[in-house]
């Protein structure tokens, strides 16, 4: 099972992804994670990539891939992934299916997930994610057990400089000019599958879950 979840911040398919993830105990890759765990590391890579992200700018290509192949290498994805946040561009994307090929791998499905920028925003400034584990909750939507507090390593909660009002306006506008062109990319594979990530959260995930199997993916 290997997929590609897409669509505009706030969408929640980084939530899904993780549960997805548990659930059929396969890794979740989100390039937005292994960057900020770069940044955490102090190294010069993260600090030059710091300021870009912070700023709501994509990071360029060659980093992104590169951090990419260096996650691919470690293991683990013997049984599939979910990638999430990865590819944002179309050279990402065409990066992606040539490491695929090399490593006698393929991505089964792009998983596009939609809502109105009015939805998105509300759930954007309601987001706090783990500083330790990377996992993502929400004021409203996902509390956690004890408020400001990660139910699974009890690391503290933050809101990312990049869930602002201001970033995510520009995250956005970076996303219609750059990521468009990857549903066209995966639309002429005819691998897009649509979901409807303005329901409710506890509806969402039962049909992902059905559109896989109709699929045959599990
Ligand atoms: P995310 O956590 O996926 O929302 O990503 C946060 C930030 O990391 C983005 O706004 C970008 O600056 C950077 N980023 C993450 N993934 C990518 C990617 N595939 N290509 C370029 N920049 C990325």
């Amino acid at each position: 099972m290997n997929l590609v979840f897409i669509g505009k911040q706030g969408v929640g398919k980084g939530t899904y992804a993780q549960r997805l993830a548990l659930d059929f105990e396969i890794p979740q890759i989100s390039t937005g994670d292994l960057l900020r765990e770069e940044i955490k590391s102090g190294s010069e890579l993260g600090k030059k990539v710091q300021a870009i992200m912070n700023s709501g700018s994509l990071v360029p290509d060659e980093i992104v891939i590169e951090i990419f192949e260096k996650r691919i290498q470690q293991g683990g994805t013997e049984k599939g992934f979910i990638l999430d946040g990865f590819p944002r561009t179309e050279n990402q994307a065409e990066s992606l299916d040539a490491l695929m090929q090399k490593l006698g791998k393929k991505i089964d499905l792009a998983l596009n997930f939609t809502a109105p920028d009015k939805v998105l925003l509300s759930r954007l400034t309601g987001r706090r994610q783990c500083r330790q584990c990377g996992a993502i909750y929400h004021l409203r939507n996902l509390k956690p057990k004890v408020e400001g507090v990660c139910d699974k390593c009890g690391g503290s909660l933050y809101q990312r400089e990049d869930d602002k009002e201001e970033a995510i306006r520009k995250r956005w506008a970076a996303y219609e000019k750059q990521t468009k062109p990857v549903l066209a990319f995966y639309g002429k594979q005819k691998k897009i599958i649509e979901v409807d990530a303005s329901k409710e959260i506890g509806e969402i995930y039962p049909s992902i879950i059905k559109t896989l199997g109709n699929k045959k993916i599990i």
